[in-house]
């Protein structure tokens, strides 16, 4: 079996992973991507499609698998000035190289590797993009092709586009060639590593280190490789992924169940309360700090909540590579506390800016007096500081709605409020259903913010059909209706809680 580039990549990043990928086909659809991660690769896809207009006049290699190496070898022959998917196999590695371009000064043939990044990986425990390379390098090697230099070409995050793009400002092209020569002799240890590695045929048994990391580090074949622990256990314990030495301690005592964590390791106070609800059973709920809280607020409420797009490439004038575009919002209105509130809502449904249509709406409706409520302010105040770049006239607006914002997650991430279901978190998705399990999001067709920015893709494209699009639509008005009528009903329960309702 060959390893490829990406093979090797993961290899590095976890050995047991990829031998799973190899070895255990019936697990395969625990490593489907999700259509967020599609998104990703197909974003990818586009900013190397617009990088290979720095090469005019390169050829692509179109054949597949051996075809594909003497076609390159061919063009190699005939000296193109560059060479797109330029395929090596050899030595039981294959690489395919985005850009092989010819230098005729120096006569030797230059790697070019397009990443759809903001910038390069090469520091402490993430060094994918100099691996990438080097992987390369040695193929090449391998090949006996004479490489002279190597370089990444990445997006140029102070890009802003102006009319047409321009593509030798929005890439950087760096030169890599000194890091690769000093970090090649270790990738080709790793790569006689990976060979050995994965043409294993007997299953690892070491290696799923994961069961000394926190929840989030976990990949979906942990249950697999970790039966023995329990599905809520102490990797989700908040925040123990940053103490790795106590996760050690209870994992070499085989202590995974919450109930037995032992009194001996020392936790934070939010991982005592977690452990405390959850063998009670029972919320803290901390009536007087929760008053305080909410006294800060003055009516009306608006609770609001964007959805946005973060293109590669900058779609539209005044945005940079991965800027979020606003292409919708929503807006409940809350005028006083004995009355149902009130809905305003934004959704741009064609391929053009969104931010003035949006903000105007959005400035129209809130007024300069009372507390705007979201949920991890930090996004919509970003969201509202990029528009306010764009569109001078709103800039004083949105700035003061960026001071009359609150956080309705502080209740929660101050402890004020825990209950065993939230399991740890202070995400929306996490407090709703525990605190009005009749309104929770597993009856939308979207779900959360990567799937919506995902169909508003989708519903833009100029080849969508007009019924798909009405579809996406009415599923994005409702997706983002109920993160904030969630809002509202959560302040309720706590606005209830708080007066004694
Ligand atoms: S859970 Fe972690 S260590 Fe285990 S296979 Fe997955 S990525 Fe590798």
């Amino acid at each position: 079996m060959m390893i490829s580039k990406t093979t090797f990549l993961e290899f590095l990043m976890c050995p047991k992973n990829i031998w799973l990928k190899r070895h255990k086909p019936e697990l395969l659809d625990m490593f489907s991507l999700s259509p967020f991660e599609l998104q990703l690769v197909e974003q990818g896809n586009e900013v190397e499609t617009y990088a290979r207009n720095l090469f005019p006049g390169g050829v692509q290699v179109t054949a597949t698998e051996d075809e594909a190496v003497r076609e390159t070898e061919r063009l190699v022959l005939a000296r193109v000035s560059a060479i797109f998917q330029a395929t090596f196999v050899v030595d039981g590695f294959i690489t395919k190289v985005d850009v092989l371009g010819y230098d005729e000064t120096s006569r030797r043939w230059d790697i070019y590797e397009i990443k759809g990044t903001n910038s390069i990986k090469e520091e402490g425990s993430d060094r994918s993009h100099i691996d990438d390379l080097a992987f390369q390098a040695s193929v090449l090697k391998r090949a006996r092709v004479e490489v002279g230099k190597y370089f990444l070409i990445h997006l140029n995050k102070e890009y802003v586009r102006a009319g047409d793009l321009e593509l030798d400002k929005m890439f950087l092209v760096e030169d890599m060639s000194e890091k690769i020569a000093a970090r090649l002799s270790e990738i080709e240890e790793k790569m006689d590593a990976a060979k050995g590695y994965l043409s294993r045929t007997d299953e690892p048994s070491e290696g799923c280190d994961c069961v000394y990391s926190g929840r989030s580090s976990h990949c979906s074949t942990f249950k697999y490789s970790n039966p023995d622990v329990p599905e809520y256990s102490i990797h989700d314990l908040a925040r123990i992924g940053n103490s790795k030495k106590k996760l050690s301690i209870m994992v070499e005592r085989r202590l995974f169940d919450l109930n037995d964590v032992p009194a001996d390791i020392e936790l934070s106070e939010i991982q005592v309360n977690q452990l405390r609800v959850h063998r009670s059973q029972t919320a803290i709920i901390e009536v007087d700090r929760i008053r305080e809280e909410l006294e800060q607020l003055t009516f009306p409420l608006y609770f609001l909540d964007y959805e946005t797009f973060a293109p590669a490439i900058p779609m539209f004038n005044g945005y940079s590579p991965y800027s979020r575009i606003p292409f919708q919002f929503s807006l409940h209105i809350l005028r006083d506390p004995s009355v149902e509130p009130e809905h305003v809502e934004y959704l741009h449904e064609i391929a053009s800016d969104p931010s003035k249509p949006l903000a105007d709406l959005l400035v129209r409706s809130i007024g300069a007096k009372g507390s705007i409520i979201s949920w991890n302010k930090s996004f919509e105040q970003g969201v509202n500081r990029e528009m306010a770049a764009r569109l001078p006239d709103h800039k004083a607006a949105l700035e003061r709605i960026n001071e009359q914002m609150y956080d309705l997650k502080d209740v929660f991430h101050k402890q004020y409020y825990v209950h065993p279901e939230f399991r740890g978190k202070t995400s929306i998705k996490k407090v709703l259903p525990a605190l009005a399990p009749d309104l929770n999001y597993g009856d939308l067709n979207i779900h959360e913010g990567g799937q919506a920015s995902d169909a508003w893709w989708s519903m833009i494209s100029p080849t969508a059909p007009e019924e798909e699009r009405r579809q996406i639509a009415s599923d994005l008005r409702i997706y983002c209706g109920r993160d904030t009528f969630a809002m509202y009903v959560i302040w309720k329960h706590l606005y209830q809680l708080a007066v004694g309702v």
